[in-house]
């Protein structure tokens, strides 16, 4: 719809002069709709709609829940491709990349219950053996060995301190 200002033409309602104007496509006739009255009528009709909009869907979400169900897990799926290619996006971010490897650094200093899982995985298997088939006796053992590993890596390093 156009919008068209007309001085010679006063709104009765409220003496503004902002029309919308509709030109039927076949007759070519126009009608003018007080803009400012427009907006307050659109304003009611959206307010009324929205209203009767959730108490219907409430209604509806009741009687059909599993429907109900169903279309969620649709949404999910649907936007499942948006939502990684965001996450991708977020994981390229240096700030993200710089986060990661500090975590991962840390993890490493700290020997984490995780990170030693995951290394036991990659030594026993990755696809055989899953984190909860290591037992905490496993993890002690193995941090144990690190430990040991790095104790005689900074020997070596420094021998004058031995
Ligand atoms: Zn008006």
């Amino acid at each position: 719809m156009a919008k068209k200002s007309i001085p010679d033409k006063i709104c009765p309602h409220c003496g503004g002069m902002e029309w919308d104007v509709k030109t039927d496509k076949r007759s070519g006739r126009a009608t003018y709709y007080c803009s400012q009255r427009r907006k307050e009528i659109d304003a009611l009709m959206r307010e009324r709609d929205k209203e009767k909009v959730r108490e219907y869907k409430r209604m509806w979400e009741q009687n059909n829940k599993e429907k109900c169900n169903e279309s969620h897990r649709k949404s999910y799926q649907k936007h499942r491709e948006a939502r990684l290619s965001r996450r991708k996006i977020y994981n390229r971010l240096p700030q993200s990349v710089e986060k990661r490897r500090e975590r991962e650094r840390m993890s490493m200093i700290n020997l984490d219950d995780n990170r030693i899982k995951t290394m036991l995985r990659h030594q026993m298997g990755v696809k055989e053996i899953k984190h909860k088939d290591i037992t905490p006796e496993m993890v002690k053992l193995k941090r144990e060995q690190l430990k040991l590993y790095r104790d005689v890596k900074k020997e070596k390093q420094n021998p004058a301190n031995s």
